[in-house]
């Protein structure tokens, strides 16, 4: 199989991929957007130590990045989307630059500019974890930008000093994010094929109840996949399925729900869900299907299963039918079990429609 790299993906895929690299450093990065601002209102004392006296000059270019970081600290709670919130975090600290800069105007003495930077720098590197390695480098290019702009103003002593000093530490922190990006890229890779793992029934390689949390509404139970149209939901149960693992052995009992999964499988659309519910019990989720064409499948179904050779022994199934109408889909499990038991105790290997055995009860 080919190795996936990033850039082959589509720009969804991509746009997953950042997503989820933004959520995975997110904690790391509130802490440090706040840490560097605390640390740069601290620099107030030193401010004060520089001028001799209480530095009420530098008070407000300390205190201001205060309004850009309870901005960012709102929208974290609010906004989950990468494409706002990295920008968000660069923002924050393009404005810690800016008032350092502004600070270090009214200082008597701008040697202390440099050290500045390389703090800087080092703000960037730990911002640039959450980031796509694009936009982390930007940020970086801006950052000569910054300076650039600053100096018309402040006229640093050594402005060629901070050009020389801030380039290669942007070829250094991009070569870094862009080797960090590709490590987490594998962390991503295995976690989504942890996620696919997870939905699936090892055994029958059919869905597991698992994928039921991916397509309702956890709050109201609605399904959300296919909204407003007749979804028929099947539950199956194998017929004297212990009897098999009592005579045949456990092996050939899985062999057989294997076969039978299969059968269930290949005779449903793409767009069916075929769940393992239990052991022998299977739940088929089928959208756009009416009451008359769920129990034309389910008797077919039924019919195969009856005539199909699995090697052990012969088999058939008890189906209970229900019809989904939207609301909680538990309910119609439910319904879908009554109607399975239904058909146990009529003698088994029959399907029974829930709907109908309620009109044949009034
Ligand atoms: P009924 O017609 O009433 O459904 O009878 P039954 O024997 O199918 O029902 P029962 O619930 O008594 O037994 C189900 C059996 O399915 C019991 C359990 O050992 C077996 N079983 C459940 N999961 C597996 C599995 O993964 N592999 C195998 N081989 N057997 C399993
Ligand atoms: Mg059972
Ligand atoms: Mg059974």
């Amino acid at each position: 199989m080919d190795k996936i790299v990033l850039g082959n993906l589509s720009k969804e895929e991509k746009k997953n991929f950042f997503q989820s690299k933004y959520e995975y450093y997110k904690p790391f990065n509130l802490r440090m957007v706040t840490v560097s601002t605390l640390a740069f209102m601290s620099f107030f004392v030193t401010d004060c130590s520089i001028f001799g006296h209480f530095a009420y000059e530098t008070l407000l270019s300390r205190t201001i990045v205060l309004i850009p970081f309870i901005l960012y600290l709102i929208l974290t709670k609010k906004v989950s989307d990468y494409r706002i919130m990295v920008p968000v975090t660069y923002l924050v600290i393009h404005i810690i630059i800016w008032c350092t800069d502004w600070a270090t105007y009214l200082l008597p003495d701008r040697q202390f500019a440099i050290p500045g930077m390389i703090i800087m720098n080092l703000i960037f590197v730990c911002a640039g974890f959450g980031a796509p390695f694009k936009y982390g480098l930007l940020a970086h290019l801006i950052l000569l930008v910054d300076i650039a702009v600053a100096d018309r103003f402040i006229h640093y002593d050594n402005v060629e000093m901070m050009f020389m000093f801030n380039a290669p530490c942007i070829l250094a922190v991009g070569a870094m994010h862009h080797m960090m990006q590709g490590v987490y890229f594998e962390q991503y890779l295995a976690k989504q094929s942890l996620q696919k793992l997870a939905v699936y029934d090892q055994l029958s390689g059919v869905y597991n109840r698992n994928i039921l949390k991916e397509i309702n509404d956890p709050n109201t139970g609605k399904l959300t996949f296919a909204p407003g149209v007749s979804v028929g939901v099947l539950l199956i149960d194998i017929d004297f399925f212990k009897k098999v693992n009592d005579k045949y052995g456990h092996e050939a009992g899985d062999k057989v729900l294997m076969y039978l999964a299969d059968i269930f499988k290949s005779n449903m659309r793409p767009e069916d869900y075929v769940i393992r519910w239990g052991g022998e019990e299977f739940l088929i989720i089928m959208p756009d299907r009416d009451q008359q064409q769920t129990l034309q499948i389910a008797k077919m179904l039924r019919e195969k299963v009856e005539q199909s050779d699995n090697g052990v022994c012969k088999m058939t199934i008890s189906v209970g039918a229900a019809m989904y109408n939207g609301g909680d889909y538990h309910e119609t499990i439910k319904k879908a079990d009554e109607a399975m038991y239904l058909a146990k105790n009529n003698g088994r290997n029959q399907v029974v429609s829930y709907e109908m055995s309620q009109q044949d009860n009034s």
